[in-house]
């Protein structure tokens, strides 16, 4: 080996060139022989949030366990663990040293919204509201009512008298966050907030987690931290990034701050300038597809199939509540991906179920139960032959990888052409062997898309597929849906929180609006500028594009970008 790498050499995984020399001298941390290495730290600046960017596996959750004092950086020595003395000899003359220094003396408190919120129930017990009220320290200490905007806020008004353990995940997530920017602290750190959210929730949780430092002088010397794999709400939310890259599991370096549109950027581009260095052979572009931007309008060579579905109802009803989802009529066609735009609760796994057949609409129940068979079959949808990845996946198979792709998939995954669109871009060839029911989440969602495409059908029903995928896993998993569609000529219907895949994989969308878990309604297939701006506008945020990689960026509030477009009703991209 050539002495950096440890259990695979990174220079057959990805092509780093010019790998910085001193990095041995800068190991912050190692856990043992033969295992993960950091390489140097982030340093958090007073009164502004830090955005780490980077892999699954690459180090971010310990830089932040360290930078927490939670755990003792040991500088590579895991044999001969070096004394607080020599930790601070090692960094002195960086920031980093009055940083250890006050954590040493216990002068800085800091709490961490942890990146397992599933986890949360095992070690808090009790009423949301009650853990709320006593973690709040900020409504006596900067005198204002804090608990009462956290909660609306964190919209947990209505979930106060239950306990932590019958939340959902969203709740789970917006509880942590609240419970976090209630305290007072000096370091504020956030491992992945907007898992389990939507869109507007994502967006109240970067205000949420930015309001710590708005408010009283207190605000000014407080530290905030933030690792998110949804790069539009990291680029909103940070004021500065620090990259991490290097060989996931193996070592992670951390770069130098960057400006939060240099650092994004660098991360996509797989190529950091101040270093002169390559660490992934492709960057990583958002151009829209032709198609959506000719408004989603088919080239003369294009149509062979066209698809349509009535107007539809379905409404669902658990105990006493009542969920009532309509579903304006529509068109489609292959050879295209609509995106499902919508809030937690308005519906889009519904009418993804009633796509694939799993549910009757109203109309379609009151037809057969009248016996006109006939008539009821035209008051559903179209009878498609579809493949469906579940929002949901709890995979009951007992056996490996390979042999559930053998049994469900045969012909598919040895097949050339989707081993070279599918399995190697989503790597399936290092879980292989692995046992499906020991499987991480990223790992499941990347089997799970990967069974549904290598699945013969017309339309493709893909129900988030960016949960659990690190931001890099995100960007090749909208390639390969995009391309799987592009070259197969079927359809996709795709439901999306991640604005960046959303707006990269989408020729058209589907907007929902109404009131989560009461009554909703998704349009009609429209335009991706059209639907955009519908959507945008009801979440009151505008969108610009990076001109070099034209990546989505949401206007700071209050911008005059921001307010311009809002005036012009441009929500959506105007350059
Ligand atoms: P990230 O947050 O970027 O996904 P982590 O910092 O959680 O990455 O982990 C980086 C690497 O360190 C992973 O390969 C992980 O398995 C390993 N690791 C984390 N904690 C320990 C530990 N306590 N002992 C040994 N290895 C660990
Ligand atoms: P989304 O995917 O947009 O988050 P869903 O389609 O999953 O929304 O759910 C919409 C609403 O319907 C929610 O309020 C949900 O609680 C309710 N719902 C979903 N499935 C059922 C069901 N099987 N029985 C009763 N209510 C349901
Ligand atoms: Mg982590
Ligand atoms: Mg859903």
């Amino acid at each position: 080996g050539c002495g950096i790498c440890v259990k695979k050499c990174p220079f057959e995984a990805i092509n780093i060139i010019n790998l910085p020399k001193d990095l041995e001298k800068n190991t912050t941390h190692r856990y043992g022989p033969n295992s993960f290495k950091l390489h140097r730290l982030p340093m958090p600046r007073p009164g502004q949030v830090l955005g780490l960017v980077g892999t699954n596996g690459i180090g971010k959750s310990t830089a932040l366990k360290i930078l927490a004092g939670k755990m003792k950086p040991n500088l590579g020595r895991y044999d001969s663990p070096p004394d607080w003395e020599e930790i601070l000899v090692h960094f002195r003359g960086s920031d980093l040293q009055n940083f250890f220094t006050k954590i040493l003396e216990d002068d800085i408190k800091a709490t961490i919204k942890p990146q397992y919120v599933d986890h949360i129930p095992k070690a808090v017990r009790g009423l949301v509201g009650d853990i709320l009220k006593q973690k709040d320290e900020r409504s006596t200490k900067e005198g204002w009512d804090c608990f009462t905007w956290a909660t609306e806020t964190g919209e947990l008004t209505h979930v106060l008298d239950r306990d932590v353990g019958v939340l959902s995940g969203g709740e789970l997530q917006r509880f942590a966050i609240a419970a976090v920017a209630v305290q007072v602290s000096d370091v504020y750190m956030f491992d992945e907030p907007s898992s389990y959210l939507d869109v507007k929730q994502r967006l109240t949780a970067a205000h949420m987690i930015r309001q710590v430092l708005e408010h009283t002088e207190m605000g000014d010397r407080r530290y905030v931290l933030v690792v998110e794999h949804d790069l539009a709400v990291l680029d909103y939310l940070s004021d500065y990034i620090c990259v991490l890259y290097g060989s996931a599991g193996a070592y992670g370096v951390v770069t130098m701050p960057f400006s939060v549109r240099v650092g994004i950027n660098a991360f996509l581009a797989g190529f950091i300038p101040t270093e002169n260095l390559r660490f992934r052979d492709d960057s990583l572009s958002f151009k829209i597809s032709e198609r959506a931007e000719s408004g989603g309008e088919l080239g003369k060579n294009d149509i062979m199939r066209d698809y349509s579905y009535p107007s539809m109802t379905k409404t669902q009803t658990k105990g006493t509540a009542k969920f009532i989802l309509h579903v304006e009529e529509g068109r489609f066609t292959d050879s295209e991906i609509i995106v499902l735009l919508g809030e937690n609760g308005t519906g889009k796994t519904t009418f993804v179920r009633m796509l694939a057949g799993l549910l009757k609409s109203d109309e379609q129940v009151a037809l057969e139960n009248q016996g006109k068979m006939d008539e009821a079959a035209e008051a559903g949808p179209p009878d498609l032959n579809v493949s469906y990845k579940p929002q949901k996946i709890s995979p009951k198979f007992e056996g490996t990888v390979r042999q559930l792709l053998h049994k469900r998939i045969r012909e598919s995954y040895i097949h050339p052409q989707f081993v070279s669109d599918v399995m190697k871009p989503l790597t399936m060839d290092n879980i292989m062997d692995n046992g499906v029911q020991n499987l991480s989440g990223g790992e499941l969602q990347r089997l799970a898309i990967c069974l549904a495409l290598g699945t013969p059908a017309d339309v493709y029903l893909i129900d988030e597929p960016s949960a659990y995928l690190d931001s890099e896993q995100r960007i090749n998993c909208a390639k390969v849906i995009k391309r799987f569609i592009m070259h197969s000529k079927k359809t996709a219907f795709v439901v999306e929180h991640d604005f960046i895949m959303a707006t990269y994989l989408a020729d058209r969308v589907v907007v929902y609006h109404g009131n989560p878990g009461v009554e909703a309604t998704a349009s009609a297939p429209q335009s991706l500028l059209t639907g955009m701006n519908t959507f945008l506008k009801s979440l009151q945020v505008t969108f610009r594009r990076d001109p070099v990689n034209f990546r989505p960026r949401i206007n700071k509030r209050g911008s005059q970008k921001d307010a311009e477009q809002k005036k012009n009703g441009n929500y959506f991209f105007y350059d």
